[in-house]
């Protein structure tokens, strides 16, 4: 019998969340994926104990003066690990032809690059950076199509809705548009289920005195710092809302945001005929993760069966965009096109790290954001990545410039 190419993999972000979670995916399948590269901003110390584990050929630190101090410490104990730095870095490891398949989890806009490289590539692309789709939607998408990239959406909504569409959907086709096949297939809308989040019950009051460590307390699950922030604000959901938008070419009148503290339910997909189509599974990432490496087929993710008699019920409510305003703003932000979706991420970025240094409160998280947009030149050009990178730049400045005012 033939055995099955060794897929080489790049991860992207692995001492993150995401990170984490796919190298427990595929350390239970050594036949099928091999780690290629691994890479890291500042964290020596993670990306030191990966590399002695799975001994990959290179490793990339962002960080000048960090990758400096991982090459050091890797041939102080004779690890043949080669390792870069900067964008030049993680480049490379992306476009090498030796990589079948990039897993894009590093977070932020700072993903954007090395996840459009990936595209470009022609790569299989498993996207769990949704900022980089947030940013340069068209740009992406477009690239993704030209150059025949497989794209495979790791967030576990759209992993989950991409599940439930019909086969005649494949996310690398370059010759039928979505929209298309979407009236074939009698698709109406997309049902994008929400935590609610660690915040989901306060009140205004509440929400005003919300502190980091409440807000990076999520009830199901267990993310890095900034996506748990976006998921108190259900900026997390409006970043989604736009991914959707652009991964299943889907009009933004179609697309529901549906609460369900329970998680089970990952997202859904009505039709015509009446019919709802769900994923559901227990909130862990490795599911998604597992789906997404191993399409068409199906691998052990190592993830506890569901137990629906543990779950019991399944509860939905409508989203609050009054108390959950970010929510709201993202809904503008596409049908006010330009760079809004571009303006508002990065709006985002910079008022949730000021949060988490404890400089602004909770509340003034949205504010910020939508100070920024009412700020900002929104019609500026975007199609090419350095528009885009310019207009994240201009964002941030304004951004900034109403937090030192504050
Ligand atoms: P984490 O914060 O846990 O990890 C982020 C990773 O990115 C780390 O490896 C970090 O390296 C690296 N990184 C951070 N900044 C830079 C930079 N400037 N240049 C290069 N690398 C950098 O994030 P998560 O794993 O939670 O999230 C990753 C992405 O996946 C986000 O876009 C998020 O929205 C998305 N996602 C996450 C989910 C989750 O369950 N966590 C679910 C769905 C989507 P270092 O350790 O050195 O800082
Ligand atoms: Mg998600």
């Amino acid at each position: 019998m033939m055995q099955p190419e060794i897929m080489q993999i790049t991860l992207l972000g692995a001492t993150g969340s995401i990170g984490r979670s796919t190298l427990d995916v595929i350390t239970r399948h050594a036949n099928r994926y091999q780690v290629y590269a691994l890479t890291a901003n500042t964290n020596v110390d993670s990306l030191e104990k990966l590399c002695e584990v799975w001994k990959p050929r290179y490793a990339v630190m962002f960080d000048q003066l960090s990758a400096a101090q991982l090459s050091n410490r890797l041939k102080t104990k004779n690890i043949k690990t080669r390792v870069l730095s900067g964008e030049t870095g993680l480049l490379q490891v992306v476009e090498d032809t030796a990589v079948n398949c990039v897993v894009a989890a590093i977070v932020g806009a700072a993903g954007l690059v090395s996840a459009l490289a990936a595209a470009k590539a022609g790569k299989r692309v498993l996207l769990a950076n949704k900022e980089a789709l947030v940013m340069s939607g068209k740009l992406f998408m477009d690239t993704v199509r030209e150059n025949d990239a497989l794209l495979m959406p790791v967030d576990s909504e759209h992993n989950a809705i991409f599940q439930c569409l019909p086969d005649s959907f494949t996310p690398h086709h370059s010759s039928v548009k979505m929209t298309n096949t979407q009236a074939k297939s009698g698709i109406e809308r997309l049902l994008l289920t929400a935590s609610g989040g660690p915040f989901r019950t306060f009140s205004t009051d509440q929400l005003h005195d919300a502190t980091p460590a409440q807000a990076i307390n999520h009830p199901n699950w267990d993310m890095g710092k900034k996506i748990s922030v976006d998921s108190a604000t259900l900026m997390n959901k409006g970043l989604e809302l736009i991914e959707a938008y652009w991964l299943f070419d889907m009009d933004i009148d179609n697309i529901d945001v549906v609460v369900h503290p329970q998680s089970v339910i990952h997202s859904m997909v009505t039709y015509c005929d009446g019919s709802v189509l769900a994923q559901l599974g227990n909130p862990d990432m490795r599911t998604p993760i597992a789906h997404a490496l191993a399409w068409p087929q199906r691998i052990d993710a190592g993830v506890e069966p569901l137990s629906l008699f543990d779950v019991a019920k399944l509860e939905f409510e409508k989203p609050d965009l009054e108390r959950f305003p970010c929510l709201r703003l993202c809904y503008q932000a596409i049908k006010t096109g330009g760079c809004a979706s571009i303006v508002l991420n990065a709006a985002n970025e910079v008022a949730v790290a000021a949060f988490l240094e404890e400089k602004i409160g909770f509340t003034d998280i949205a504010t910020l954001i939508e100070k920024t947009l009412d700020k900002a030149d929104l019609s500026q050009d975007t199609g090419s990545l350095e528009k885009i990178l310019e207009a994240d730049v201009m964002a941030r400045t304004i951004t900034n410039e109403l937090i030192t005012n504050y």
